[in-house]
């Protein structure tokens, strides 16, 4: 199948590009109202508003007729765009990374994963409008809904998707916190249980025995939990009273200085309290302290701290398969605790978030006392990107699909169209026209209905002259006329191309005088010049109409056919002229199919035969030659050539005719002596004539005969044939041959006594016609008298064809030389009685 982008399919894909934008900025929407995720967005409000512009953009363009004045300008722009296409397609391949900058385009993996397909698209929406600069559609809104369909679907797929890489990625941080918090809390309550253990032991002791207790045990407590750092134990002044070398350093460096420390410590519960140690936060051991007032037996005070290291607070071993993440827990809005203990600076959370780009907060509750805020920092951008990349192949394929499935279906809109529609005109094809008209027909009774065919005058002559290509343009032209011509006077004209170069034309609701005035404008527009390249050209059309008052029963094909019909009629007459249908016409019109059919069998079975005519010299009676008629048994009776013969010539067949009566009178001659030494007649069509190597032909026949050609007669009737040349180039190489050729039925149809001198003809055949009335002394004598004369004059020989009257014999009698044709001496006799007459002469 060959993919061919048409302006339709082009502009389909225009919209869908559209349809895209439009659909990302829809879902953009939904994501923003309905699903919302606190990690990042698929579609983000930004990227959703953009391809909402880009939409509008596109939308705004498709509806303006951009005459692109540079074209090469915009085409150097093609390579820029696919140059950043594709750093912007590789960079989100194999570098994904989200603090890398790309210009206007958002750092967020999806959007990372959209610009390189928005690019391209805006781009094809680009190249889409240079080539083809009008976008609208003319036919495709079918396959816009199946693209659109496939669009929304592959973008919402891809959507969803995403949203779900988003999900997912979020349940992880999430979990991670839970697991941040439970470990914390675990972590704590046995820390907590650890100083209420060492409380319980030490308050029952005397002062003596508490200080070497309370050492045993910081030795121990240290020794057995890493995680504590150092037991201190301060006085009720909160001086230092004991504690290992840690707790000393810790001390002695002022750790506990700070007021709201000592405020805390005092305070007057006996629970046993922990709270991070605010000094020690930025150092590389931040300390948390568990606060255990003592009361001795002896009612002696005390403060007893363990000191833990909250770096050691959570094991790291269980975080490290949510590594992905950094998590912070904020213990004051100035203090961030680093969960991975990755970044030593516990800076702001301003800070922190201009370090990442995404991250979700969760509350923790600590020991059900205190919430505190987590900020988990995505760090690790690897699985977001393998399924980014993977949603993207959905995007492309989803593009890829419709692009395909746009092409395929413009092709075979094409394919129909090219069924319907005729490729040289645009018109609708004949066969198409069936359709139309049953939909029509369905529709409303239908009023002064019309079928019209319109054929060229002679455009067989003017398409050899012109050839091919030239012709189609000419029927382009003329197609073009004639449909805007109809369009013009009335909508409810429909124009269809017939065969050749006829068109078809349809006429509802348009009544009589009304038609026919239609029809001559059109007739008149069609015979306006056309210039072809250097070529003027000026012809004529003429028209054949069919007309119903009301249409009852509807059939294309007879209508047309009796269209054809008033065709013939107007073309019968001279062309440029419209002919009405009438019934006597369709008479006539079987009649000659009748006649053509039998004709043909006639021809095939050698059935035809052929008469022949004396024809006298009346200075001495003798006969000097006969005329060859054909004849036709049919019924036991005869079909008259006057009648046969015109539609034998609308066809080939009267070059067959020809032919047969040539074959069957060379034979005559051969097989009778009487025959040879008088002039044999024969009628040929001026068909007959122009077919090349006639006069080649004729005269081999002759010298096989052994026939001399001065013995033999060309009789051809003058027409009004376009070929006038060839015609009378060969009637002149015949008469330079020693060929008699005769001018038959002289003073009808086209002769005129002007053309006389320069007929490429030595005899001159006056017609039956021109000698009916002048048998008396009449106008019409002298005008026959004139017409002999000048024939005369000009050395040709003279026949008066038709002569049954004694008195019109008496009268030509003066004339010497002139020869006789007609019942007063002879009707046409079968060879036999010819040779018998003859003899009997
Ligand atoms: P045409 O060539 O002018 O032939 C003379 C016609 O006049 C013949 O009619 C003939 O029978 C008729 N005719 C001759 N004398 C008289 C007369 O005194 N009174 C009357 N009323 N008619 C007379 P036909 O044979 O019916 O032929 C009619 C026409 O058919 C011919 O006119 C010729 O044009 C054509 N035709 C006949 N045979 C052939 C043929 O073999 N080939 C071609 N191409 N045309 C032929
Ligand atoms: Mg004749
Ligand atoms: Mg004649």
């Amino acid at each position: 199948m060959q993919f061919n982008v048409t302006r339709n399919a082009a502009s389909v894909l225009y919209s869908i590009i559209s349809y895209f934008c439009l659909v990302v900025s829809i879902l953009g929407l939904s994501e923003f109202m309905l699903y919302k995720y606190e990690l990042m967005s698929v579609i983000t409000p930004t990227a959703a508003i953009i391809s909402a512009l880009v939409f509008l953009i596109l939308l705004l363009l498709k509806n303006v007729d951009s005459s692109i004045k540079s074209k090469k300008f915009c085409l150097s722009l093609v390579p820029v765009f696919f140059v950043y296409f594709l750093f912007i397609q590789f960079s989100f391949l194999f570098h994904m990374d989200v603090n890398v900058n790309l210009g206007w385009i958002d750092r967020n993996p999806f959007t990372l994963s959209l610009a390189p397909l928005f690019l391209f698209i805006i781009f094809s929406a680009f190249l889409i409008k240079i080539y083809f600069k009008n976008v609208r559609s003319v036919d495709g809104n079918r396959i816009k809904l199946v693209a659109f369909i496939i669009i929304f679907s592959g973008t919402a797929i891809w959507h969803q998707s995403s949203l779900n890489v988003v999900k997912n990625e979020e349940a992880i941080a999430r979990e991670r916190v839970h697991l941040i918090e439970s470990m914390l809390n675990k972590n704590l309550s046995s820390q907590k249980q650890a100083v209420a253990r060492i409380r319980e032991r030490v308050e029952s002791l005397s002062y003596d025995n508490f200080k070497t207790l309370v050492n045993i045990d910081a030795k121990s407590y240290t020794k057995d939990y890493e995680v504590i750092k150092g037991v201190l134990v301060v006085d009720k002044k909160l001086d230092f009273y004991s504690g290992n070398d840690f707790a000393k350093t810790f001390y002695a460096n002022g750790m506990l200085e700070k007021p709201t420390i000592k405020a805390w410590m005092r305070q007057s519960s006996k629970d046993i309290q922990f709270a991070a140690n605010s000094l020690t936060l930025n150092s590389e051991i931040p300390i948390l302290m568990f606060l255990a007032p003592i009361k001795l037996s002896d009612g002696s005070k005390f403060y007893l701290l363990t000191l833990l290291d909250m770096n050691l607070l959570l094991e790291k071993d269980y975080l490290k398969h949510f590594s992905k993440y950094d998590t912070y827990i904020e213990l004051t809005p100035q203090v961030y605790f680093s969960v991975d203990f990755k970044d030593k600076k516990r800076a702001s959370l301003a800070e922190l978030k201009s370090g990442y780009n995404y991250f979700i907060a969760n509350k923790i509750s600590v020991q059900g006392l205190v919430e505190h805020n987590t900020f988990s920092f995505i760090n690790n951008y690897i699985a977001i990107h393998r399924s980014t990349v993977i949603n993207q192949l959905i995007l492309w394929l989803t593009f890829a699909f419709v692009f395909v499935v746009v092409l395929i279906a413009d092709s075979s809109r094409l394919a129909e169209l090219r069924a319907k529609y005729d490729e040289v005109t645009g018109l609708l094809r004949l066969e198409a026209l069936n359709q139309v008209f049953t939909n029509l027909q369905s529709m409303k009774v239908i009023n002064g209905f019309s079928t019209a065919v319109l054929k060229l005058d002679f455009f067989e002559a003017t398409y050899n002259t012109l050839g091919h290509k030239t012709s189609d343009q000419l029927l382009k032209d003329v197609a073009l006329r004639i449909s805007s011509r109809a369009q013009h006077d009335d909508n409810s004209i429909i124009v269809a191309r017939g065969t050749g170069d006829s068109f078809i034309l349809y006429f509802t609701n348009t009544h009589l005088p009304e038609l026919e005035e239609k029809l001559n404008n059109i007739l008149l527009e069609v015979s306006k010049a056309y210039y072809l390249g250097n070529i003027e050209l000026n012809l004529t059309a003429s028209c054949g109409a069919v007309y119903y008052e009301q249409l009852a029963s509807f059939d294309i094909n007879y209508n047309v056919q009796q269209a054809n019909i008033a065709l013939e009629q107007a073309r019968k007459h001279g062309g440029n002229q419209v002919e009405l249908y009438q019934q006597s016409m369709e008479n006539i019109y079987k009649e000659t199919i009748e006649i053509r059919n039998n004709l043909y069998k006639a021809i095939q079975n050698n059935e035809l035969e052929v008469f022949y005519q004396p024809i006298h010299c009346l200075n001495n009676q003798t006969i000097t030659g006969v005329e060859a008629l054909v004849r036709w048994p049919q019924k036991g009776g005869w079909v008259s050539p006057a009648k046969f013969i015109p539609v034998a010539e609308t066809t080939e067949q009267v070059v067959r005719v020809g032919e047969l009566v040539l074959n069957k009178v060379i034979s005559d001659i051969k097989k009778y002596p009487q025959l040879q030494n008088i002039i044999v007649a024969v009628n040929f069509s001026t068909k007959h004539i122009v077919k090349k190597g006639f006069s080649s032909n004729l005269t081999s026949l002759l010298t096989q005969g052994n026939i001399l050609f001065n013995n033999f007669t060309v009789e051809v009737t003058e027409s009004s044939f376009q070929e006038k040349t060839i015609l009378e180039n060969t009637l002149h190489d015949l008469i330079e041959l020693g060929v008699n050729v005769a001018i038959d039925d002289f003073g009808t149809g086209y002769s005129s006594l002007s053309s006389l001198a320069n007929q490429p003809a030595n005899i001159i055949k006056i017609d039956r016609e021109f000698t009916l009335g002048a048998e008396v002394d009449s106008k019409e004598r002298r005008l026959l008298d004139t017409i002999i004369t000048a024939c005369f004059d000009l050395g040709k020989v003279v026949v008066v064809e038709g002569v049954e009257d004694e008195r019109l014999i008496s009268y030509l009698a003066k004339h010497k030389d002139i020869r006789i044709q007609g019942y007063f001496f002879s009707k046409p006799l079968p060879i036999e009685q010819l040779i018998d007459y003859i003899e009997n002469c």
